[in-house]
């Protein structure tokens, strides 16, 4: 009999089935695709589908078609699918049975044992429906897992010293939020919480509202009553929702979504991801609730999580990501696919129960952060050289990001683009890696919308795009090896660069500021660069100087926050002079 166990995430809506090759998790392909649909259905031949085929028919055969039998699972029902009836159990050993029958045809060998994964809330008797299904489906489960259990065994499977995790998990249709404490010898999930009806799926059902209403309002017309109409709008509306995670504009284009009227109505409507991102806040703000009840479960408060660990598909969106960052001061890691985390835990522990060895999840990632520099709020003052990311470190590659910028001066004809790679919210303290100036602007007030893309290629070719958004001119360049290139100048030109910031170099001021407000912002660059330089030395002054230092600089600092563009410039001079003479 075969050796070989397989994990398997049994997921609410999509499932997967993971195998250890040669130490590390593999998620398998079903079908051309690593996910399954957890969906099981009867053709109208009676034949019985499972997955993509049984989702493609539930709009139009929901009454032979079972979905979300997950949510089911433990109670004591029968699920009706054409003329007969099914249990939980052994609707999803039709599931698994697939994933069996998959693991079987590619590994080459029949497959008899499985690790199955489930949430960390599940009940004895729902884990116990989950056995039952497996024996059903011809598995013996040698264990059944925490889901969170799983996602923190990807990440931290050669952790020695134990490390606290936050596993976050978000998908279609459940929140879940867990403490585990993992690495060495054991894991443990320490508190759970969440919300099993909160998911992508709101976030899609938000963007459909918003639909719904233009088209009230554009085109007097509901088109709820129209059940084909409505199914276009989902799928497009979900479609603009993974956009979003990438852009920060998204269309949704349907024409002809209700051909009966007259004229038909095409729907054209363009979402911001700063809209969206406020339709969707009420739901994260109760994630991160969630978090905090976990966290006090455990026991434990924000500064003892170690690692916070993105799961499930609706985490790519960045908003998840930020939040969790502001609140927790730290990058949430999402490197190994979302979807994929769960099952590559669950082929982790098949493996060290078949007693092979283990090694972590391969996966190609950025170990640097790319993006631009702009305008922005530094220490409570306007700066022209903030740092703005746009492919963060650790994102796995290839990828594509878009972020939008704006011009700052009415009738503006060009901007430069400067790229840096580092992770210094100051651009000028990390490396510039390439620049090009985008020429031809139209003749219109500031605000005019830049669209920077950046694609990271497996190579590392960063690929920087620009576009003036209404128009659609585009300048472009190609910058080879972006991820390893510069790694060993980087410190040393970080430094020169500071230190000719600090005599007052006043070329680096991106031309998107142009004009007036340049020269505004210049010196207040100078001026707390001077401030800077004035405290060092406050340390080392006689008692004379000390007291001079000290009212230059409340002169300085008074007129920098007053933003006395006259009084700044008459007191940095003379603070510059008093250092001068300081120095010399
Ligand atoms: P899961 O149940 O883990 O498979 O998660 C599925 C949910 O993730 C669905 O609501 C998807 O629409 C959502 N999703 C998948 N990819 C993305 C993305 N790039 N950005 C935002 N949501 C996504």
């Amino acid at each position: 009999m075969s050796d070989i166990i397989i994990g398997i995430d049994l997921g609410t809506t999509n499932s997967e089935v993971a195998v250890l090759r040669d130490g590390r998790p593999e998620v398998l392909e079903i079908d051309g695709s690593r996910i399954l649909p957890s969906i099981v259905g009867l053709a109208d031949d009676g034949a019985l589908l499972v997955g993509q085929a049984a989702r493609n028919q539930y709009a139009l055969y929901p009454e032979r078609t079972i979905r979300s039998v997950k949510r089911r699972m433990g109670e004591d029902v029968l699920l009706p699918m054409g003329d007969q009836s099914y249990s939980p159990q052994e609707v999803s050993a039709l599931i698994l049975k697939r994933l069996k029958a998959a693991a079987e045809a590619q590994l080459g060998e029949a497959v008899k044992k499985a690790v199955i994964t489930v949430p960390a809330y599940f009940s004895d008797a729902q884990r116990q429906a989950t056995r039952n299904a497996g024996e059903l489906a011809g598995l013996e489960v040698v264990r059944i897992i925490n889901e969170p259990t799983a996602a923190a065994l990807a990440y931290e499977v050669n952790a020695v010293e134990p490390r606290t995790i936050l596993v976050y998990d978000l998908g279609g249709g459940t929140f879940d939020c867990s403490v585990v404490r993992a690495g060495g010898e054991i894991t443990e999930v320490l508190a759970s919480h969440g919300n099993n009806h909160l998911g992508g799926d709101d976030f899609d059902a938000k963007l459909i509202e918003h639909v719904v209403a233009h088209l009230r309002e554009q085109h007097s017309c509901d088109p709820r009553e129209n059940a084909a109409a409505m199914a276009r709008i989902t799928r497009a509306c979900e479609a603009a929702k993974i956009a979003l995670s990438d852009a920060p504009y998204a269309r949704i284009d349907e024409e002809y979504l209700l051909p009966d009227r007259d004229p038909p109505v095409n729907l054209s409507l363009e979402v911001s991801r700063l809209d969206y991102e406020a339709m969707i806040e009420g739901y994260l703000d109760e994630t991160l609730e969630a978090v905090h009840t976990a966290l006090k479960g455990a026991e434990l408060t924000v500064t003892d999580i170690d690692e916070v660990v993105l799961v499930g598909g609706a985490t790519r969106t960045p908003a998840i990501q930020r939040r969790l960052e502001e609140m927790l001061g730290m990058q949430p890691r999402a490197e190994i696919d979302p979807d994929l985390c769960v099952a590559a835990g669950a082929a982790i522990q098949a493996g060290v129960m078949a007693g092979q060895s283990t090694s972590t999840v391969l996966v190609d990632v950025t170990p640097y952060t790319f993006g631009t520099s702009a305008l922005g709020e530094m220490n409570g003052m306007l700066y022209p050289n903030c740092f703005v990311p746009v492919i963060r470190k650790n994102t796995p590659i290839p990828t594509s990001k878009t972020e939008a910028f704006f011009t700052m001066a009415d009738g503006q004809e060009a901007v430069d683009v400067r790229i840096y790679q580092g992770e210094d919210r100051d651009a000028l303290n990390n490396t510039e890696i390439g620049s090009f100036r985008v020429e031809g602007l139209s003749d219109v007030p500031a605000g005019n919308q830049i669209l920077m893309r950046c694609d990271l290629d497996l190579d590392g070719i960063l690929k920087v795009t620009a576009v003036e958004k209404r128009t659609g001119l585009e300048k472009h360049i190609e910058i080879d090896n972006a991820t390893a290139r510069f790694e060993a100048q980087e410190l040393g030109a970080a430094k020169q660069r500071l230190a000719s910031l600090i005599e007052g170099d006043a070329e680096r001021v991106d031309d998107a500021e142009g004009g007036a407000d340049a020269e505004q912002h210049r010196e207040q660059v100078q001026a707390k660069a001077l401030l800077d330089k004035a405290e060092r030395l406050l340390e080392t002054a006689s008692a004379e100087d000390k007291e001079d230092l000290i009212d230059l600089i409340e002169a300085v600092r008074d007129t920098l926050d007053a933003s006395d563009m006259t009084g700044l410039k008459r007191s940095t001079d003379a603070l510059a002079d008093l250092l001068y003479y300081l120095e010399t």
